[in-house]
């Protein structure tokens, strides 16, 4: 029997084309305009086009992407519905991603994906980064695997997936892990699968979690800063293992006497955190002070985690438990 896919379009540069006065790309193609740069789908589902918006992907606010997780929840329900694909601005791509592998618990496939070129360069990969999501939700074998990321015929995990490169179509990836599979003659093929997932049951997130990134010589003045302006969890991409500059210690410190969660995860591209070092700003003073380690995500998941997670408890050791789950 033919599936059905919903395919819930946001925006982002496989919607966008080069505006003739300001020479500069910009939202413009709608979901019809964008399928039908595809050829002979209808060989392989039905579709629901949904134009949900049209946003470039740095306009998409943590509320948004709640937003995008519920309409996404209710193609979901209905039986008529075979999988989702959410077309996406390439630069907060990962976060809305994660966001929603976090949140979803469906064994239906769902896949994100986008372009890197506009639809009025030579080469707009839009239709074929299209092509391949197509493929991958219509098939089985996506089933179970979480959220999906297809770009440039690879498939990703949302949970390993991040941008790598500001231009390349091959830009993201899954540093520590790989892809899970690849979109090859319109066939989706997995040479892997995800470990296990975590889902975390909650209905709102906490939107007030800053994200900071270490310095050599950095010191508390930016941690205080949150604190009196109320924020209510903090993500630092610490450096290397997970080591502070000693003077951003006692900001750490107040943070957590003020009941702010601190996710600590690391300024590396790749590789976890851990409590290695025992000098002054060393990994272990920080995890005895109460500081969560947050794997070898990057700083921008991390930080949706923590959003999500203070959606549901603000108790500290919930938080830490919650967070420091499926995290490898
Ligand atoms: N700046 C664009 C966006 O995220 C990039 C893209 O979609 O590739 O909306």
């Amino acid at each position: 029997m033919t599936k059905k896919l919903a395919i819930i379009f946001t925006g982002g540069t496989i919607s966008m084309k080069i505006d003739p006065e300001i020479h500069a790309a910009i939202p413009a193609l709608n979901a019809d305009e964008i399928v039908s740069t595809l050829k002979n789908i209808e060989d392989i589902a039905d579709f629901e086009l949904i134009n949900y918006a049209n946003l470039p992907s740095p306009h998409i606010t943590p509320a948004i992407m709640m937003d995008i997780f519920h309409l996404v929840k209710d193609k979901l329900a209905d039986p008529t519905i075979d999988g989702v694909i959410v077309t996406h601005g390439t630069d907060t791509m990962e976060e809305t991603a994660y966001v929603l592998d976090l949140l979803i618990d469906s064994n239906k496939p769902v896949v994100v994906v986008g372009a890197m070129r506009n639809f009025s360069e030579l080469g707009y990969d839009g239709a074929s980064n299209l092509s391949a999501a197509i493929c991958t939700a219509v098939s089985d074998l996506s089933k179970g695997k979480g959220v999906l990321v297809v770009m440039n015929n690879e498939v990703n995990a949302a949970s390993q997936v991040t941008k790598t490169n500001t231009l390349s179509l091959d830009t993201f990836k899954s540093p520590e892990f790989g892809p899970l599979g690849i979109v090859d003659n319109d066939e989706v093929i997995y040479y892997r699968n995800i470990v296990s997932r975590q889902v975390i049951d909650t209905d709102r997130l906490e939107e007030k979690v800053a994200l900071l990134k270490s310095g050599a010589g950095m010191e508390s003045d930016i941690l205080d800063f949150y604190i009196k302006e109320g924020y209510k969890g903090i993500v630092i991409e610490a450096m290397g293992r997970g080591n502070l500059p000693p003077a951003m210690v006692p900001g750490v410190k107040r943070a957590i006497e003020n009941n702010i969660p601190v996710v600590m995860v690391s300024r590396c591209n790749t590789g976890r955190v851990l409590y290695t070092y025992g000098y002054e700003g060393g990994g272990m003073q920080l995890r005895d002070m109460g500081v969560i380690l947050g794997g070898n995500l990057p700083g921008q998941k991390a930080r949706m985690k923590l959003m999500l997670i203070l959606g549901k408890t603000t108790v500290y050791d919930e938080v830490r438990e919650l967070f420091e789950l499926n995290l490898f």
